[in-house]
This record gives C-alpha cells, structure tokens and sequence, in this order.
C-alpha cells in the first residue's frame, strides 16, 4: 500500500471505531436512563412514604389531644395505631444504616405504609446514595424528626398513665396539649425539608438526565451521519470504480475480437502461399527456380516466426504483474543485437553504443520486449541504397527517468503515420511484418508507467525515444 493511501485512510475517520461510538453511546444511554428513573422512581417512594409519615403523624397528634380531653380508649388505640407508621419508618432507617437484614428493613417499610413494589427500589436507594448530598440531606431531617416521633410516644404512654390512675388534673392536660403542639410543630418544620430536599434531588436527576440524553443522542446522530457518508463515498467510489473497469472491458473485448480477426488471417496467409510454393516446386524441375522458391519459403516462416514470437510477447505483456528489480540495459541490448544477425541486410549496418545507464530497477521482461523490438525495426526498414547505413543506441539520465534513444537513418516514416505506427496491426508495408510490434511494445512502455515518442523523415531515418521511471512506488 502506498504512503498516499496510508494517510488518506488515516485521515477517514475509521468506520470500526465510528460503530464502537455508537454501540457504547447507545449502551451507555440504556444504562443512565434505567438507573436514572430507577433512582427518580424510588425518590417518589420517599416522597410517598413521608406523606404517609407525615399524615399518620397528625392523625396521631389529633387522636392523642381527643383522649387527653375525652379519656376515650379507642382514641388511645388509634393514637397507637398511626403513631405505628412512622415508627416503622424510623426502625427501617435504623436498620439500613446499621446493615439490618432485607426482611426487617422492609418490615419496618410495610409499617410505614410504603408500597410493597416500591420496598426494593427504596432500599437499594438508601444504600447506595445515603452519603450522596441529595439524599444525605433528607436523611438527616428524617434523622431529627424520629426521636420527636419518639418523644411524641412518651407522652402518649405518660397521658395514657394519668388517665389510667386518675391522676389528670386540667392544669396536667393544659401542660401535655402545649407539648404535645410543640412536638407536632417541630416535626412539621421535618417533614416539609425532607419532602424539599427529595424534591430538589429529583430536580437534579432530572437534569442530569436530561443533558447525559442530549449529549449521547447528539453523539450517535453525529456518529451515524459521519458512518453513512463514509458509506455513501465508499460506495460512489466503487461504483466509478466498476464504471472504469466496465469501460476498460469494453476496449479490451473490442481489441480481443480485432486481434483475433487479424491474427487468424495474418496466421493462415503463409501457411496458403507456402502451399502455393510446394505445389509449383512440384512441377518444377530447374534447381536454379528451386533453391528461390525455397527462399521464398524461408522468408514465409522466417515472417510467421516473428509474428508467433510477436504474440507470445503480447500475451505476456498482458498477463504478467510488474516486477520490478536491477535490470543492465547493456547486457538487453547485446542480446537484442545478437539476435540481429540473423536479420535479412543486418551485417552492412553500423551500431553504435553510447550507454550512460547500465542498470535501473524496471521490468525486464517488458524491457527486453521494448529493446528487441525497436531494434529489430530498425534493421528491418533500414535503406540499403545508403552508403553509410548505422543505429545509434543512447541511454541517460533525463528529470528522473532513463532515456533509451534508437536512432536510424532507414526509409524513415510518413509524418501522417507517426501516430498510426503504434495501433494494432498497422503496418505501412503488410510484406516486412505483423504490425503488432510497435502496439506491444507502447503497452509495455504505459505498463512500466514510461511514454514512447517518435521522430522521423521520410528517406532520411528515425528516432524512437522511450522515458522510463527512475522509481517506482510501492
Ligand atoms: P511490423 O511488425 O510490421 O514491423 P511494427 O508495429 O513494429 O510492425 O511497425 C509498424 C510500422 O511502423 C511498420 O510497418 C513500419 O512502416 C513502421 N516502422 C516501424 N519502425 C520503423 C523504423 N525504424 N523505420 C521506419 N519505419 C518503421
């Protein structure tokens, strides 16, 4: 993978990490909201228990002052009665402050009237929360308004006594109704805080909760949005992608079916004047016609030879990955010359070598294809008329890329074809070759990433330049 590409996926936010985000928000708000109303739901518990408090509280009061003044006993039974709640209240507060067991804790709770569905959620509340400020407060007037409740039952059994023994003279009843109504006052000043500070605390909750749910749910829109755009840029990438590849297809499919109509014609032709010649040298008994039909033949395969080599070349060119090592060019070149020989006028042309680049990292297989070909041109469309004919190879270094210059002064080529020389099958003149050679070797030069260029003159000779990458990515 290229750096260019490491960066850029660094840069996209990563598609693994945006779905964690989610997952976790989306958990994390599950889990806040659950607690947060199973906190909210148990403040309204206490809420509740404290108006039963409060309410059995005054009932109790009211009971007690009536049998102060009437001395009847079912107003002591009910003063005991309501007094009962809260201080089933209190006895359940003493046992989860001092770790009392589940079923006394609620049985003091059931006491205090406190609904049986809520008795769990109260609980867990107290000791989880009892030093937190929202409930430490209430606790604390809960605390202060217990040993009232207590004293408030003192006086009730000491009223009880008097009345019992017959000892309740008015001025004992006026002292205990004073009593009795500062307890009832005191603990009312209680239970207006407690009901305060839960009221504050849940209001706290609330917020709380209120902003843990903006945040999380802003994060999840954010992070999903970011996610579907990835999405929907990867999958436009993809789809020009394909729309490239389908493209490329096309050219391909449309060269394929071009290659092989000509191909089979170009392969049959030799093999049908081949035929022509067997049947005339049959006929034929002067060896002189004989030995130049053979030559005739010769020329036939020598021509089908190279254009068979010609195909391997091209297959190769398209199936073979780059690869890409330390490459002589020198030894390339007197390879491809030694193959020359054997090329029809080969040995009356001069070459020349002026090699400034030996090795390169490049193909070789593309390399080779690229060399031997221009250099067998090269001596295949010399002029035999000129006295002096030569090949000049150069190669150098030019703005990071090595220039390999073949230089001829052959029949040349007409300007209106310097183009055409590098389609498929073009050839200028159908008896000296396939036209496939200088197609092959510009897809092998565009695979390595180089460019080919021509310059040439009619008579006068040509110049075929190809610029090859210093370097290579990857
Ligand atoms: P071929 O196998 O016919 O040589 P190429 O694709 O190699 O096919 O060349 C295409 C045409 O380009 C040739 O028919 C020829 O006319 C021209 N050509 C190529 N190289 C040279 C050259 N060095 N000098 C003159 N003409 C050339």
């Amino acid at each position: 993978m290229s750096k260019y590409k490491i960066l850029e996926q660094m840069k996209q936010p990563n598609v693994f990490i945006l779905l964690m985000i989610i997952i976790l928000s989306g958990t994390l708000l599950i889990f806040i909201n659950y607690y947060t109303i199973k906190i909210l739901n148990a403040d309204r518990a206490y809420v509740n228990g404290e108006s039963h408090y409060s309410k059995a509280q005054k009932e109790a009061t009211r009971f007690i002052i009536t049998y102060l003044y009437t001395q009847d006993k079912s107003q002591w039974t009910l003063f005991k009665k309501e007094l009962s709640v809260p201080q089933g209240d209190g006895f359940a507060r003493i046992s989860m402050t001092h770790d009392g067991t589940e079923e006394e804790i609620k049985t003091g709770l059931r006491a205090g009237r406190n609904n049986e569905k809520d008795l769990d959620d109260m609980i867990w509340l107290f000791k989880n929360f009892h030093s937190v400020s929202f409930l430490r407060n209430a606790i604390v007037e809960w605390k202060k308004a217990d040993p009232l409740i207590d004293q408030l039952a003192t006086v009730g059994e000491e009223i009880h006594q008097k009345v019992v023994t017959e000892k309740l003279t008015p001025e004992v009843r006026d002292l205990y109704y004073k009593r009795i109504s500062k307890l009832s006052g005191r603990l009312t000043v209680h239970q207006g805080n407690f009901s305060n500070e839960l009221g504050k605390s849940s209001r706290i909750v609330k917020n709380y909760l209120f902003y843990a749910n903006v945040f999380f749910i802003l994060l999840i829109i954010s992070s999903v949005g970011i996610y579907y755009a990835i999405m929907v840029k990867k999958l436009l990438d993809s789809k020009e992608e394909i729309e490239i590849k389908n493209k490329d297809l096309t050219i391909v499919n449309k060269e394929l079916d071009h290659f092989v109509h000509s191909a089979s014609h170009d392969l049959r032709s030799p093999i049908t004047s081949l035929k022509g010649l067997i049947e005339v040298i049959r006929l034929e008994d002067d060896l002189e016609k004989i030995r130049g039909y053979l030559d005739l033949m010769d020329r036939s395969l020598i021509k089908q030879d190279q254009f068979i080599s010609d195909i391997i070349d091209y297959s190769k060119n398209k199936r073979k990955e780059l690869v890409i090592e330390s490459v002589s060019l020198c030894k390339i070149i007197d390879g491809a010359l030694d193959q020359l020989h054997y090329i029809k006028g080969a040995k009356s042309i001069a070459i020349s070598k002026q090699l400034d680049v030996d090795y390169v990292f490049s193909d070789r297989l593309r390399l080779k294809i690229v060399i031997n070909n221009l250099l067998s041109n090269a001596v295949k469309y010399s002029d035999d008329k000129k006295k002096a004919q030569f090949i000049a190879i150069k190669t150098y270094w030019s703005d990071g890329f090595c220039v390999i210059e073949i230089e001829d002064n052959g029949i040349g080529i007409m300007e209106q074809y310097h183009h055409n020389i590098f389609e498929m099958f073009f050839v200028t003149n159908s008896n000296t070759g396939s036209g496939l050679g200088l197609y092959i070797v510009k897809e092998a030069v565009e695979n390595m990433n180089g460019s080919i260029t021509v310059t040439s003159e009619i008579k006068k000779g040509s110049k075929f330049t190809v610029r090859i990458p210093q370097h290579y990515e990857g």
